[in-house]
């Protein structure tokens, strides 16, 4: 779509991008933090906690330090230095089910598509600073595909992931 390509930044050829993390957390005080938030949640409802919908939506029994990480991993998605070079690196194009935006809902959705972190959840330390390379550390995801993603065991698993839609769209 051509007007898709106006709006398009084009992306630095050998995109990479250094992200520092705002604080520093260290993991014995996150266990301590676990295990007093195990306490709390064995006496509270789970709704009064601050947990983003996302959060709530992508692992309703992830524990409070998967959250922490979780909404970390959504913070350096939402980098907007990240998403715009990982548009112009990978495209507009759902990597998983090549959605495309621009063709789906015309100039509404020309630019759009979501940037999303492949560094696993697991290995993010907190105020560590982390040099991404842009091309093997993010993908661009169409809205579902990320959701989805998200609530698969392992969301940095793009292969594996890429494989459930194409078995699933082999059925229909
Ligand atoms: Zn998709
Ligand atoms: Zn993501």
């Amino acid at each position: 779509m051509p007007y898709c390509r106006a709006i398009t930044r084009p992306g630095t050829p050998s995109a990479s991008l250094t992200i520092s993390l705002p604080f520093r957390v260290s993991w014995s005080y996150e266990r301590n933090l676990r295990t007093a938030a195990a306490a709390y949640r064995a006496l509270t409802f789970r709704g009064g906690l601050d947990v983003t919908p996302e959060a709530e939506e992508a692992a309703s029994a992830m524990s409070l330090l998967e959250e922490r990480r979780y909404r970390y991993h959504r913070r350096i998605e939402r980098n907007s230095n990240a998403a715009q070079q990982a548009k112009g690196v990978h495209g507009l194009r759902c990597q998983a089910c090549s959605m495309n935006f621009a063709e789906r809902y015309g100039h509404l959705g020309a630019g759009y598509i979501e940037a999303h972190h492949l560094r696993p959840i697991s290995s993010l330390e907190e105020g560590v600073p982390v040099r991404y390379d842009i091309k093997t550390d993010f993908a661009v995801l169409c809205s579902n595909c990320h959701r989805m993603i998200h609530r698969t065991e392992n969301p940095a698993d793009l292969n594996a992931f890429q494989e459930i839609v194409t078995a699933s769209g082999r059925q229909r």
